[in-house]
């Protein structure tokens, strides 16, 4: 069949919205008609070249829909079914899965070719294979997917909302509550407002923060940070230094989140500054793949036991915590409405990453008619 579809052909370019040609699904795989994607600030990465994927490659992997073709040996949907895709696949099989880290599954090492899991395409376009941004390709109005990938939802839960869980609001929300292990009473700092900061204090309020603090520049961030549950805010984290020990009697945050758009080595110091005794600094956001140094201070790791730890995809397993996440927001716990700042037409794809680089948007959804 022929669908729409938005590529990047070189680092640097702009979205490049085109016809192209997608194959039926193979083995395992399923045909997906999209209904929203989240733009994520990760699919940026590639245009900026953080992320060195192979290029041609169809962006987007925040994305929901409904099945509308199975593949053989497809064991779990149906035609009809309506799922969000997990930006890492989850097998349930592999040493990860079965352990209950399914965000480490093993079939995540074949993201960086942007193939199918057997190797070939089943996007092309002017007479090239496509990649698909984390074997997905959500900007798109169809794709075609492994069911690894694939989370079966209620029918009743809005696609343009539940698409946000593909990413953004479990990696967030799984920073605080499963990297960090936030608890009753902790002081909690969040550096970087965007669609995963948000989730991020959604998740320390949900698990009982006394004090979250929402660190970003952009006045208008921090001020949606307050309405996601942040208790105080600061302009960065020299600022915060000074406020935080004010208000924590000087015994500093007992978690800070770093959820930047792109994180800086030379912040890892700063961040460890507003760091309590045995406090930890979670590692959520990417870092440029050629960056090697950062700035800590090992002996406060020593003498104050400090921690610093990294997190993918918020640490959590998406086959339980997408539906779970998705019942909080039924029962109006977790804020998903409020992430959407604006819906755009795929056409608009590159006027929203715009809109996020100019600090605009918690997060720009692409609605699909
Ligand atoms: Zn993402
Ligand atoms: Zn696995």
């Amino acid at each position: 069949m022929r669908t729409q579809a938005a590529i990047l052909w070189e680092v640097g370019k702009e979205w490049s919205i085109e016809e192209i040609e997608l194959d039926p699904p193979g083995h395992g795989e399923v045909l997906v008609e999209l209904a929203a994607s989240g733009m994520c600030h990760s699919d940026e990465h590639l245009v900026t070249g953080d992320l060195p994927f192979g290029l041609p490659m169809i962006g987007g992997h925040e994305g929901a829909g409904v099945v509308r073709e199975v593949g053989s040996g497809v064991s779990g949907l149906v035609a009809g079914d309506h799922v969000v895709f997990g930006f890492i696949p989850s097998c349930g099989r592999c040493e990860s899965c079965s352990t209950g880290h399914q965000n480490l599954c093993d079939l995540g090492a074949a993201m960086a070719l942007g193939r199918q899991l057997d190797g070939t395409a089943r996007h092309h376009a002017a007479g090239q294979d496509l990649g698909l941004m984390c074997m997905l390709g959500t900007f798109a109005h169809h794709t075609v997917v492994n069911e690894a990938s694939c989370i079966k939802i209620a029918d009743d839960l809005p696609l343009d909302r539940a698409c946000l869980l593909g990413c953004g609001v479990v990696t967030g929300w799984g920073s605080s509550v499963y990297a960090a292990e936030v608890g009753p009473g902790d002081v909690v700092a969040v550096v970087g407002i965007g669609g995963i900061g948000a989730n991020a204090v959604q998740g320390a309020r949900l698990a009982g923060a006394k004090q979250i603090w929402a660190i970003d520049p952009v006045e208008s961030k921090r001020d949606k940070a307050m309405e996601f549950g942040a208790t105080h805010t600061a302009t960065s984290l020299e600022a915060a230094l000074p406020a935080i020990e004010e208000a924590s009697w000087g015994r500093m945050a007992n978690k800070v989140i770093m959820t930047m758009g792109v994180g800086d080595g030379a912040l890892l110091a700063s961040a460890l500054a507003i760091t309590a005794k045995r406090g930890k600094v979670v590692v959520t956001n990417i870092h440029p793949a050629v960056e090697t140094a950062a700035s800590v201070s090992l002996l406060d790791l020593t003498l104050m036991e400090k921690q610093v730890v990294g997190s993918l995809f918020g640490s959590a397993n998406p086959r339980a915590d997408i539906p779970r996440l998705l019942e909080l927001y039924r029962l109006g716990q977790l804020d998903l409405d409020g992430l959407v700042t604006k819906t755009y037409p795929l056409e608009a794809v590159n006027e929203g990453y715009q809109d996020m680089r100019d600090g605009k948007n918690i997060r720009g959804v692409l609605v699909y008619s």
